[in-house]
């Protein structure tokens, strides 16, 4: 079978230079192409250079319009509103998109979903295997616990990330909320500060933590009068990431049009 061509836009970031590395010792999928924002310095950069590797004659551009064209899947880990203009990229050459950007709204959620009606887009705030289980572990235990079992969710992460809470301690908040039968946004306190009063039942809290060069720890408490459980995820590597992004993009080619998770590609 021929090799999946994998482009990656932002592909002198963090997670960049990680999937680069990734694609390079995949079966089954070649480094085919990269972009920069406009301007950026690592524009004609070798992509094999920039991720530690010997150099893959694969040159930055700054053209995504051009890299979409020319590859099979593109993985995606920029900002939202690159993200956005780039789901439109990949409905127009009918190309897989797999995204990893956090810090998306439901606006943007609804924008990608509608980019996704002419292509197989797969999109994951988290793309490791543990966090995904976790989410749905998270599910079922606010299911089986009733109300009087308080939730809250404790993330950390490196000192450069830039939103938060993290897209996947919402994700943790929503799998709860959806277990409970209640909307997130309805229940959710995302920060606490002064006098707050007593914690309103029902509600699902989250406390954020920034520091050094944490990948990223997410930790779920289901909390009830003289019992505790707690369920946790802890990533060392950013390397689980890049593995979940080329093994959705190996699993979305030839999949039909529609906005696909994490939980579609490991089949939970
Ligand atoms: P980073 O800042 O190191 O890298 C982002 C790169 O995207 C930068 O090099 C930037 O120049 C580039 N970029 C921005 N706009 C662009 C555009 N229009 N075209 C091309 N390139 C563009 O950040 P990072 O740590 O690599 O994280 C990137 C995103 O991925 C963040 O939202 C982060 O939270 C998310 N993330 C997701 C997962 C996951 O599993 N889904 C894992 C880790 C990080």
């Amino acid at each position: 079978m021929a090799e999946l061509r994998i482009g990656i836009v932002g592909c002198a970031g963090r997670m960049g230079r990680m999937l680069v590395k990734t694609i390079a010792e995949t079966d089954g999928a070649v480094v085919a192409g990269g972009t920069e924002r406009a301007g950026s310095e690592h524009v004609g950069a070798d992509l094999g250079t920039l991720a530690g590797l010997p150099a893959l004659n694969v040159a930055a551009g700054d053209d995504a319009d051009l890299l979409f064209a020319g590859v099979d899947a593109v993985l995606d880990f920029t900002t939202p509103k690159a993200s956005l203009a780039h789901a439109k990229l990949a409905a127009r050459h009918h190309k897989v998109h797999i995204v990893g950007t956090t810090g998306m709204g439901a606006d943007d959620v609804a924008a990608l979903r509608r980019a996704a009606a002419d292509t197989a887009i797969v999109f994951a705030p988290n793309m490791s295997l543990g966090v995904n289980l976790l989410l749905a572990l998270a599910e079922q235990a606010a299911r089986a616990l009733g109300d009087d079992w308080d939730i809250e969710i404790v993330e950390m992460h490196h000192r450069m990330k830039v939103d938060a809470p993290s897209g996947t301690a919402l994700g943790l908040g929503r799998a709860a909320a959806k277990g409970r039968g209640v909307d997130l946004d309805e229940v959710a306190v995302r920060s606490r500060d002064g006098v707050t009063g007593a914690r309103k039942p029902g509600t699902i809290g989250f406390a954020t933590l920034r520091g050094g060069d944490v990948v990223g720890e997410h930790h779920m408490l289901f909390a009830s009068a003289g019992e505790r459980i707690e369920l946790n995820h802890i990533a060392t590597d950013r390397a689980i990431f890049a593995r979940g992004a080329v093994r959705a993009a190996l699993w979305a080619k030839g999949k039909p049009a529609g906005l696909y998770s994490m939980k579609d590609v490991l089949g939970l």
